[in-house]
């Protein structure tokens, strides 16, 4: 199956967590400043959350541990954007970069050299 993926080059914005100023435990949103509402899917990563914003729609994903300072919050592609990143994705296999396909065989080879 893992064969079977391809590989997305996006941009992302990644910051240190921004804090509420309110509350330090809490994260603000880097777009509207609203706090984010944290899940924390795996009790097995305590430190690797998803962060949404309740405002402005927008989700992050942060690794940091709740009281620490340090840490950092990635924002996450809207709809819109992964689907198209993942339209202009070449097919699992290809590399237009590495690989380009011969532009045009001569017939036989043999006149070439
Ligand atoms: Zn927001």
């Amino acid at each position: 199956m893992a064969s079977m993926s391809q590989t997305l080059a996006l941009i992302l914005p990644v910051t240190g967590v921004s804090h509420c100023p309110e509350n330090s435990e809490w994260v603000c949103c880097l777009h509207c400043g609203a706090h984010l509402g944290l899940s924390q899917p795996s009790t097995q990563e305590p430190e690797r959350m998803i962060g949404t914003c309740r405002k402005c729609g927008r989700w992050y994903l942060l690794d940091w541990h709740p009281h620490a300072s340090e840490g950092c919050m990635i924002l996450l592609p809207d709809h819109a954007s992964l689907l198209k990143a993942f339209a202009e994705c070449p097919p699992a296999g290809e590399s237009p970069a590495e690989s380009p396909l011969p532009s045009d065989n001569p017939p036989d080879g043999a006149e070439g050299r």
